[in-house]
């Protein structure tokens, strides 16, 4: 496992130098790699230097920005922000030193003038340096720039002055506890100053074990792939978890990158923009969603002139697009008469035919005879014989002859009568 990852470095490291002829000779040291870590054969290393120009990418960080640092599958950047304290930032420093890793710290004013000694420390370790505020306050995305200037500028003064070469400063930059606002940056962008996200915390500065700590810093990481993680120098639970996150990260061959920015004689490393985004797409990955419309389609959008119909080539004096109706058959329309109200008066005796598509055939049936012989329903309500012989006659009007001849014999046929019922 360690071999393999050995051979990973090595590749790496020379594809770093193929990759310009100016690439080793201007990266001034080249990385640490585990073979080159004196004294310690197993170390994580560093598996190469990646050189950034602030100017040409300002925000980075998946946390809140499109874009991070370009880093390669399976590539870390390590960054510990608020120190340097000496208790806990000399332990990282030696643990991060054992193993032959290069990081970046973001300090704190405040803590560089405390403690001048730290910064020189890191800067005589190689790491990268860049600033934090003067006094941290959680307030940068509501200030005013006559407050957040001063606490810029007052952390880059302090940090710097507690350099022998103050040259050495990162023009990178952290807003604290991440309070972004686009005037803090802006400003940052003006002067040059790179503005520093990440792309995954490990909840270091809350109440948690340094256990929980280990567990997010790798979950997260696991999760991307890749990226720059966020940590705290100056917390107990931090200095006791990164033993634990640098060998699992060295298990699952994670490898450390440093980052250092781009100078006169330090030109930054070749990168494509699409490297700059976390997970770029490829022509090989189907894209599962639709891209988002660029908003300079919408721009020029705004600007473009209305074709007139004479550019789609349409005859509107002979052959209109639509119909449209004459002022003549608007007038038509306008006259035509008003129905009279006995169109929708129903004749008498309807009524039960339309009441019959509600009511039972039975109950029709009734309404129908009473209606055609209002004398027959009397004299059945009556408890009159007659009702049956009537009945008999609705459904049988041909045979009125032949009925009248029963009714005479007073022998009615059964079989009708039963007819009449199977119909009910
Ligand atoms: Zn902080």
């Amino acid at each position: 496992m360690i071999g393999s990852s050995v051979v990973l470095r090595t590749r790496s490291w020379i594809v770093l130098c193929l990759g310009g002829f100016l690439g080793c000779s201007a990266l001034g040291a080249p990385a640490a790699r585990a073979a080159d870590c004196p004294g310690h054969p197993d170390a994580l290393g560093t598996s190469r230097t990646l050189v950034v120009d602030p100017r040409e990418h300002p925000r980075i960080g998946t946390m809140q920005y499109r874009e991070t640092l370009p880093l390669k599958d399976h590539e870390v950047v390590l960054t510990f922000d608020d120190g340097p304290l000496p208790k806990y930032s000399n332990q990282v420093l030696k643990m991060l030193d054992d193993e032959c890793i290069k990081a970046t710290f973001f300090i704190i004013g405040s803590q560089a003038k405390a403690n001048p000694e730290g910064v020189r420390k890191l800067v005589a370790a190689g790491h990268t340096v860049g600033t934090h505020s003067m006094n941290h306050p959680l307030t940068f995305d509501r200030m005013p720039v006559e407050k957040f200037e001063p606490e810029i500028n007052g952390g880059i003064e302090w940090t710097s002055a507690a350099m022998t070469d103050p040259s050495k400063l990162a023009p990178f930059f952290r807003i604290p506890g991440l309070m972004r606002a686009e005037g803090v940056e802006n400003y940052l962008i003006s002067r040059g100053i790179q503005v520093w996200s990440a792309d995954f915390p490990a909840d270091d500065w809350r109440h948690v074990s340094s256990d929980r700590v280990y567990q997010l810093a790798i979950q997260r990481l696991e999760a991307k792939g890749k990226g720059i993680l966020l940590l705290h120098d100056i917390q107990a639970r931090t200095v006791a978890a990164l033993p634990k996150i640098i060998r699992d990260l060295k298990a699952r061959g994670y490898r450390i990158v440093h980052v250092v920015p781009a100078t006169a004689e330090r030109p930054a490393t070749p990168t494509t923009p699409v490297e700059w985004l976390l997970h770029p797409p490829t022509e090989t990955v189907p894209i599962a969603r639709w891209p988002r419309v660029p908003n300079f389609v919408f721009t020029q959008t705004r600007t473009l002139p209305a074709p007139s119909l004479a550019d789609l080539n349409a005859q509107t004096e002979h052959q209109p697009l639509l119909p449209r109706r004459t002022r003549g058959q608007m007038d038509i329309a306008s006259t035509l008469p008003v129905p009279g109200s006995a169109l929708f008066a129903i004749p008498e005796g309807s009524v039960e035919v339309l009441l019959s598509t509600t009511l039972s055939r039975r109950a029709a049936t009734r309404l129908a005879m009473a209606a055609e012989t209002p004398h027959a329903a009397r004299g059945k309500t009556a408890k009159g014989k007659a009702a049956k012989p009537q009945a008999r006659h609705a459904h049988a009007a041909p045979a009125a002859p032949k009925h009248a001849a029963q009714v005479k014999s007073g022998t009615p046929r059964p079989t009708r009568v039963a007819s009449l019922k199977k119909r009910a």
